[in-house]
This record gives structure tokens, sequence and C-alpha cells, in this order.
């Protein structure tokens, strides 16, 4: 049997947004823990292999969090494609095997993304409604006390409502950043902020 000495991994960026695929050969992923990022450069998938055990950090777009995964470093160097889902949506976040399967299971993702998004947008349904109404009204408070600014200097910013999440948009330089609105905890932490910083230019 012939194994071919590469992995291909792949995530969607929360930022950008866009499909993010990477290939690394099985030598420079057991070598050393990787960095993977987005060509954006504002989010990464990390790995480490321990041993007989891989563990991943993925950036999800679904809830704009970081799930953390583990599988056993066999599966990961050997299956044809292993997904990783994001608890909160039910989505996948992660593809890891050979690089045709995961191409095409993250043509099937975006398929599945665009739909979702869709539908969100068309019925103005969320992930969890109560959430995404407290996360609305806590930002619109924050608005209110003009506590939304970019770190470019602008006050002036666009707000974007997701299935799971809201984004606010610098209308100056363009930054965005996103506010997970999944689950409870998100209440919690957009509830202590008085303020929202945008990362845009300095
Ligand atoms: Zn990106
Ligand atoms: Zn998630
Ligand atoms: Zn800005």
């Amino acid at each position: 049997m012939v194994e071919k000495a590469s992995r291909t991994l792949a995530y969607i960026c929360p930022v950008c947004r866009k499909p993010v695929v990477i290939e690394r050969s099985v030598f420079q992923l057991a070598a050393s823990a990787s960095s993977l990022p987005c060509p954006c450069g504002e989010s990464s998938l990390h790995v480490e292999m321990w041993g007989d055990r891989v563990r991943m950090t993925v950036p999800c777009l679904f809830c704009g969090r970081d799930h953390t995964v583990a599988c056993s470093a066999r599966a990961f160097l050997h299956e044809k494609v292993l997904a990783f889902s994001c608890a909160a949506s039910g989505l996948d976040c992660c593809y890891v095997g050979e690089e045709e399967a995961v191409f095409s299971a993250m043509r099937r993702l975006e398929e599945a993304m665009d739909k979702v998004e869709a539908e969100a947008g068309a019925q103005g349904t969320f992930l969890d409604e109560i959430v995404m109404h407290e996360v609305l009204s806590e930002i619109k408070e924050i608005a209110q006390r003009d506590g939304i600014s970019c770190t470019c200097g602008s006050h002036q910013w666009k707000l974007q409502v997701n299935y799971s999440s809201v984004d606010l948009f610098c209308a100056q330089c363009g930054a965005a950043m996103r506010i997970p609105a999944a689950t409870a905890s998100d209440i919690d932490d957009i509830c202590c902020k008085t303020k929202l910083l945008i990362r845009g230019k300095e």
C-alpha cells in the first residue's frame, strides 16, 4: 500500500468567511505543533500531536468560538476524511484527510452554509432566538452610549446579523468584529461590556 505522505486540513475562516485549505506533510505535522493561518491573517487552525493523539483548535464560523477537538493520530494520518463539528450549530467546522475528499466535503459545507444563511436571512431565524435578541439589544445599548468604535478612530459602523453571530463593520476602514450569539454565555460576555472596539487600522 502506498501511503500519501501528506494531509489536507480545511476550515472556514470566521473573519473573511473564505474556505482555508492547507496541505502539510505528515512529517511537518508530526515534527512540531503547527499553526495554519488563513491568508487573511486573522484566524488560524492549530494542530498538535501528542504521541498517539492529535489535538486541534479550530476557529468556528458558525458560533464564532474556537473548538478544541481531538482524535487518534492513526485516524488523523490515515482516514480518508475526518469531519469535526460545531456543537452549537451541528455543522462541520473542520476536515482532515485526503485532498480530494476534503475538497468535496468543503464544497458541501459551503453549500449547507449558504443555505443556512439564506434561510436565516429570509425568515429571520437564528440558532437561538432569545440569545440573538439579547445580544442585539446589548449591542444597541452600547451603541446608544457611543461605545462602538474602531482602532482607526472611526465611530461609524455597520451591523450584519447572521445565523449565530453578529458582525460589526467599521464604515471607514472596513475592519470587522464578530460577536457570537449562539449560547447563553454569549449574553453574559456582552453584558459585561460597555465598549466594543473593532480592530482596524491603528
Ligand atoms: Zn480569513
Ligand atoms: Zn462552533
Ligand atoms: Zn476602522
